[in-house]
C-alpha cells in the first residue's frame, strides 16, 4: 500500500503518553501508520506527497477550546482602534474610513480607557464631530462597553429603560453604554447583520486559523451580549468550512437546545463579568476600587435550577466563571445537581475560571468538571504592573494556577478566547510554560496537551482527535522548530509551517 502523504524526519509528539516517533503516514483522511527511523520506505509511491520536517516538532492539530468565531470574523472586517493615542487620533481614523464607506455602519473595536491620553472613553459628541452622517459603533476590548454616535443611536434600537446608560448633566445619553444596556444594544446590532456577511467574514478568517495550526474550534456563539443569529448560522453552516467548528450555544433554553439535537449547552453563559470591568465576582474587594467585589448575574437558586435541569437532560454544560465567588456558586450548583441525580460523566466545563482556589480545584476534580482556560491572559495581563495586579493587588499571584490544577487532576482545555486574545495556540502554550508566577508553570508536554488531547476530551472526540495515532483523523501540524529543544522563553517565536486537516494540506509554508 502506498500512502497519500508521508511526514518524515520529525520529532512527532504523539501525545499518547510521551511517545515520540519520526514519521507519520496518511491515507485519505486518516493516520494509517507511524514509526521511528526510516521504516516507512515501502509506503512511499510516486504519488505520495513527502513532507520533510527537518527535525522539527510535529503535533496533533490544535484544538482551540474557547473561540468566538462569528465575533472574531466580524471584527476582522472592523476598524481596529487599539493604537489610537488620544481622542483626536481616534476621530481621524473614523473620518478616513467613513470616506470610503460602503456597509451599513462603521464598527470600531478594541478600545480601552487607558490607551487614551484623556484616560476616558470618547462620547457621542466627539464621534459626531468626526463622523455624523453614518452610524458609528465602538466596542471596548472585552465588549463590556459600547459607544455610539448620534446617528447610530437613532439607527439602532436603544434600550432606554435598561441599566447602564450613561447620562450627561442634562440627562441626555452620552452615547456610552454599559452593563445590561450594552448587552441589549450589542444583540440588536448583531441581529441586523445578514448571514451573507457572516459567511464571508467566517470564510475570511479560516486562513488565519489554519496558519495558526488550528484544526478544531469550540465556537462560543449566541445569547447575552451576542445574537442567537450567530449560533443559528453556525448550526446550519458549520460543515461549510475547512476547520471543524463545534457549536457551544450560549443559551439557557434547554428545550430549544434539545429540539436542535445538540448534546451541550452554554459557553460564555455569564455567572459574573471580567476583571477589566471590575465585574468578575470576588470574595474580596478590588484593589483599585475598594468597596467593589464584582457582580453576579444569576442567583444561587437560578443557577441550581438550571444546572440540575441540564443534568436531568443529559446535556454537557459550560458556564462562564472568572472570580472565585462565581466559581463557588457554579460548584455549589453542580454539587447540588450531582447529589440529587447521581449523574457523572457529562464532562461539564467551567470557562475561563481564572481565580479558582485550592479547595475549589479539589471539588471540581471530585465532580469531574473540566476547566476551559486561556493561558494567554497571563501574557497579556499577568505579572507585576499589569491589569491583574491593578485590579487584584498582590493577589495577582493566585490567578490561573495551572500547575496546581494539573497536579490535582483537573483536565485543562486550552483556548484563546479569540478575539479577546489572538487566535494562537502556540502563544497559549508559551504562556502556560512561562506563567509570570513561577510556581504556576507547567511543562511543554502539559501545555501542548491542553490544546490537543484535552481539547478533544472536552468535546467527547478523543476517540478520533487530539493525538497522533493509527486510525485517528490526520489533523496534524508541523512546526518550524523543535519545541522540546528551544529555550522556554523562545517558544513564542515558533511558527506553524504546515497544517493538515483530515488528510488535506491546507496551509504550507515550507522552504
Ligand atoms: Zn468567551
Amino acid at each position: 500500500m502506498y500512502v497519500d502523504i508521508l511526514i518524515k524526519n520529525g520529532i512527532c509528539m504523539t501525545m499518547e503518553g510521551k511517545e515520540i516517533v519520526n514519521w507519520i503516514a496518511i491515507k485519505q483522511d486518516k493516520i494509517v501508520a507511524l514509526g521511528k527511523g526510516c521504516s516507512y520506505e515501502s509506503l512511499v509511491g510516486k504519488d505520495t506527497t513527502v513532507i520533510d520536517a527537518h527535525g522539527n516538532s510535529v503535533l496533533p492539530g490544535f484544538i482551540d477550546s474557547h473561540f468566538h468565531v462569528v465575533q472574531t470574523a466580524l471584527n476582522s472586517i472592523s476598524l481596529d482602534l487599539s493604537e489610537a493615542k488620544d481622542h483626536g487620533e481616534l476621530g481621524e481614523s473614523l473620518k478616513s474610513i467613513s470616506n470610503s464607506f460602503s456597509g451599513s455602519y462603521v464598527r470600531g473595536i478594541r478600545i480601552s480607557e487607558d490607551q487614551f491620553k484623556e484616560k476616558r472613553f470618547p462620547d457621542r459628541t466627539l464621534l459626531d464631530k468626526h463622523c455624523s452622517d453614518i452610524p458609528v459603533v465602538l466596542n471596548s476590548a472585552e465588549y463590556q462597553v459600547s459607544i455610539l454616535n448620534t446617528y447610530a443611536m437613532l439607527y439602532f434600537k436603544i434600550p432606554f429603560t435598561a441599566e447602564g446608560i450613561e447620562l450627561d448633566n442634562n440627562q441626555m445619553p452620552t452615547g456610552i453604554f454599559r452593563k445590561q444596556a450594552n448587552a441589549i444594544l450589542r444583540t440588536n446590532i448583531l441581529k441586523n447583520v445578514p448571514d451573507s456577511v457572516r459567511k464571508d467574514a467566517v470564510t475570511g478568517i479560516m486562513g488565519t486559523l489554519l496558519k495558526n495550526g488550528i484544526t478544531t474550534v469550540n465556537a462560543m456563539e449566541g445569547g447575552f451580549m451576542y445574537s442567537d443569529k450567530d449560533a443559528n448560522f453556525l448550526y446550519e453552516h458549520s460543515k461549510d468550512f475547512p476547520v471543524d467548528l463545534e457549536l457551544f450555544y450560549q443559551s439557557m433554553d434547554i428545550e430549544k437546545i434539545k429540539a436542535m439535537g445538540l448534546k451541550r449547552i452554554g459557553g460564555c453563559l455569564y455567572i459574573d463579568g471580567t476583571f477589566g470591568a471590575r465585574t468578575a465576582a470576588l470574595s474580596f474587594q478590588y484593589a483599585d476600587f475598594p468597596g467593589t467585589m464584582g457582580s453576579l448575574l444569576l442567583t444561587q437558586q437560578e443557577i441550581n435550577d438550571f444546572v440540575l435541569n441540564c443534568y436531568k437532560n443529559s446535556l454537557q454544560l459550560a458556564l462562564y466563571t472568572i472570580g472565585d465567588r462565581a466559581i463557588e456558586m457554579a460548584l455549589k450548583a453542580h454539587e447540588n445537581a450531582y447529589y440529587q441525580t447521581g449523574i457523572m460523566g457529562l464532562r461539564h466545563r467551567l470557562e475561563h475560571v481564572e481565580l479558582a482556589n485550592e479547595k475549589q480545584i479539589k471539588r471540581a476534580k471530585d465532580l469531574g468538571i473540566l476547566f476551559s482556560m486561556q493561558p494567554t491572559y497571563e501574557t497579556y495581563w499577568g505579572g507585576p504592573g499589569k491589569m491583574y495586579e491593578q485590579r487584584l493587588g498582590e493577589r495577582y499571584t493566585i490567578t490561573n494556577p495551572f500547575r496546581k490544577i494539573v497536579d490535582e487532576g483537573v483536565i485543562i482545555c486550552g483556548g484563546t478566547d479569540s478575539d479577546v486574545t489572538e487566535p494562537s495556540p502556540l502563544l497559549g502554550i508559551y504562556s502556560a510554560v512561562n506563567h509570570p508566577v513561577k510556581k504556576h508553570r507547567v511543562d511543554v508536554w502539559e501545555a501542548i496537551k491542553m490544546f490537543t488531547y484535552n481539547g478533544a476530551y472536552g468535546i467527547f472526540e478523543e476517540y478520533k482527535k487530539g493525538s497522533l495515532k493509527e486510525g485517528k483523523l490526520a489533523d496534524i501540524v508541523v512546526l518550524d522548530d523543535d519545541i522540546l529543544a528551544v529555550s522556554k522563553d523562545q517558544i513564542g517565536n515558533i511558527k506553524v509551517s504546515v497544517t493538515i486537516k483530515s488528510g488535506e494540506i491546507l496551509y504550507c509554508n515550507l522552504e
